[in-house]
């Protein structure tokens, strides 16, 4: 892949976010660093790099795509359904059941996704 210097900027972007942005709020940082970054520019980008599987999209039923950058460390994710917010976990317990449950199947598991949806609690839910 021939990494423009816009496209370099995106990665750059991306790699440096923690917290899942989607393709509008990904070319409002880029186009902070170079402002002839186009949005347009930006989907394009991104879609490359999902195809080239540098970065990973989600859905978190919110009708947004978000992205991070695959890493080895694995883990899963929380949204918070009140503020959108993404919450990265990893639970050693659930890796383990997962595992698990694939044997039990008759498969080696090679991959998974995990999404919780939760709201945060309250008083009136600790009661
Ligand atoms: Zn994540």
């Amino acid at each position: 892949m021939r990494m423009t210097d816009q496209r370099r900027v995106i990665a750059r972007v991306i790699e440096t976010s923690l917290d899942h942005p989607d393709v509008e709020e990904l070319h409002r940082r880029a186009a902070a660093i170079d402002r002839r970054i186009s949005i347009s520019t930006v989907y394009r980008t991104v879609k490359l790099f999902e195809d080239t599987g540098i970065i990973e999209r989600h859905d978190f039923r919110d009708g947004r795509s978000r992205y991070e950058t695959v890493s080895d460390d694995h883990h899963d994710h929380l949204i918070d359904l009140r503020s959108g917010k993404v919450v990265e976990f990893r639970n050693a317990d659930i890796e383990k059941l997962q595992q698990f449950i694939a044997r039990e199947l008759g498969y080696r598991l090679v991959d998974h996704r995990l999404e919780l949806y939760g709201v945060p609690l309250d008083e009136t839910d600790e009661s």
